[in-house]
């Protein structure tokens, strides 16, 4: 019987890679390395989600501050700080370093620190100059969960920009910013930058915001945004970008010129397959170069599987979390685990947030007559101090079944709301299960079981 090294070898210490490798290691006793050529946490913890989310709650600290005002706090001077909120957020990240670290160690996974290349199917080398380059290591299993990174359209100029990764660590404001992209990345840091008090400019080729959403979404944020002062250039697209003095000139569509002190693209994802052998070994990868799996996360080699990002399905932590126990329960646990990708519950961090579940009105109108259901109104915590902020919630119900097809808001508090709506459309929940709900007065959240009057079909037809 062959013998290797570990039973199973992850590259790329991500969200996925760590789950899968950890969940496996003590849930089934096997014997599991992630190597890692970054920070252990990967994309979410390190470079994403949760930095992100840090200047979030930082930024919205200015309307909080306004909004104190109508609730008799006077003119209590604020000052904001951004490089003390960036070294905060730093201290937060190593201590959640050290919590991966910690957690890898507990469970006896072994981290190998440099860049995996697979040699053959059951064999990587591990590339770099740390303490594990040169190394050689085999294992039954290889996971890929080396994740994504940002991808950049090649035109002139492009050099000068920064995508996420850069934007998080600024030494300084910028005066003013152009965000090129409208999509989760784009419109979150919109609502950053705008909140601190920087011009902010997004720049999208298409006439909205994050395609794919439902439109009554779109639309919402969209006003949303523009009310608080973002200038979103529709239909606009960037032809070059010229750098003097450190400042830019971006040379747009329409041949107009915007002049801006840094340009950020949020272009999307791409997955990093590139220079870890997998053409070599014979792993298929998809025309935008994602790993192809089947059913069981398992590539076109029978003892490579992939997860995450670099599978290029929903590019979202909890789903790689997913893919990982279901990785690890079928490799190891003699149960063949597929993840159900039907009604996953997002948010977007964008000012104000996002939270929807399940087909939009225009998925839903595909296979489904339906009825749907709108509430339009000023959060209470707004009415005193006058901010002029709306909450948009809409929900999607099937007229054969009465089931809840989609929930879909923007506003206050959506994000938390959203995860719990989850569970009911999991649950199968019709209409009715939420008109027999009991509200819990005065939320906003109670607006979703107070919902009567459809705005589609309209009662009178
Ligand atoms: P998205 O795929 O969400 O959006 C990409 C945006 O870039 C779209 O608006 C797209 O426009 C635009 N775009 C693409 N190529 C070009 C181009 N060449 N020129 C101009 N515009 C272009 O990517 P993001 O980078 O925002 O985020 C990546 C993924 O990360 C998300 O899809 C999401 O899954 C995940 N994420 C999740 C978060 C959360 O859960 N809160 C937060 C951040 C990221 P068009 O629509 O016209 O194609």
């Amino acid at each position: 019987m062959t013998t290797y090294d570990y039973d199973l070898i992850t590259i790329g210490g991500g969200s996925g890679g760590v789950r899968a490798s950890r969940f496996a290691a003590q849930q089934y006793g096997i014997r599991a390395a992630v190597i890692e050529n970054l920070r252990i946490g990967g994309t979410c913890v390190m470079r994403g989600c949760v930095p992100k989310k840090l200047l979030v709650y930082g930024a919205h600290f200015a309307e909080d501050f306004e909004d104190a005002r109508g609730y008799g706090w006077g003119d209590a001077e604020a000052s904001f700080d951004w490089p003390t909120l960036i070294a905060n957020k730093n201290v937060e990240l190593d201590r959640l370093e050290g919590v991966y670290h910690r957690l890898l160690r507990d469970t006896g996974v072994g981290e190998l620190t440099g860049t995996g290349r697979i040699v053959d199917p059951h064999t990587v080398e591990i590339g770099g100059n740390g303490p594990d380059g040169g190394k050689t290591i085999t294992g039954k299993y290889i996971l890929i969960a080396t994740g994504g990174w940002p991808s950049l359209p090649d035109i002139r100029g492009i050099e000068h920009v920064i995508t996420s990764n850069e934007a998080l660590d600024l030494e300084t404001l910028p005066d003013s910013i152009a965000i090129v992209g409208g999509g989760y990345i784009a419109v979150e840091f919109a609502g950053i930058f705008n909140a601190l008090g920087v011009d902010t400019h997004i720049i999208i080729r298409a006439e909205n915001v994050l395609r794919g959403f439902d439109q009554a979404v779109r639309d919402t944020l969209h006003s949303e945004m523009v009310k608080k002062g973002v200038c979103v250039h529709q239909e606009t697209v960037v032809r070059s970008i010229e750098e003097q003095g450190g400042r830019y000139s971006l040379r747009l569509n329409d041949d107009q010129m915007l002049e801006v002190g840094r340009v950020m693209y949020a272009t999307g994802r791409a997955p990093n397959t590139k220079g870890i052998g997998l053409e070599e070994v014979g792993v298929a990868l998809t025309a935008k170069g994602a790993v192809v799996v089947d059913d069981y996360f398992k590539t076109s080699v029978d003892s490579i599987y992939a997860l995450g990002d670099v599978i290029d399905r929903v590019q979202l932590t909890p789903v790689a979390l997913a893919e990982g126990m279901a990785v690890a329960h079928t490799l190891f646990g003699d149960k063949p685990t597929a993840v159900d990708y039907t009604n996953i519950p997002t948010a977007v961090f964008s000012t104000p947030p996002i939270g929807t579940v399940g087909l939009t009105e225009e998925e839903a109108r595909r296979e489904h007559d339906v009825e749907v259901y709108m509430a339009h109104f000023r959060p209470m915590k707004y009415t005193l101090s006058g901010r002029d902020e709306h909450t948009m919630m809409k929900l999607i119900v099937d007229r054969a079944t009465d089931r809840v097809l989609g929930c879909h808001m923007v506003g206050l508090d959506a994000a938390e709301m959203t995860q719990a709506l989850g569970i009911a459309l999991k649950a199968g929940a019709t209409k009715a299960h939420f008109d027999a709900t009991i509200g819990i007065h005065p939320t906003a959240a109670e607006e979703w079981v107070t919902m009567r009057q459809p705005v589609r079909p309209e009662a009178a037809e």
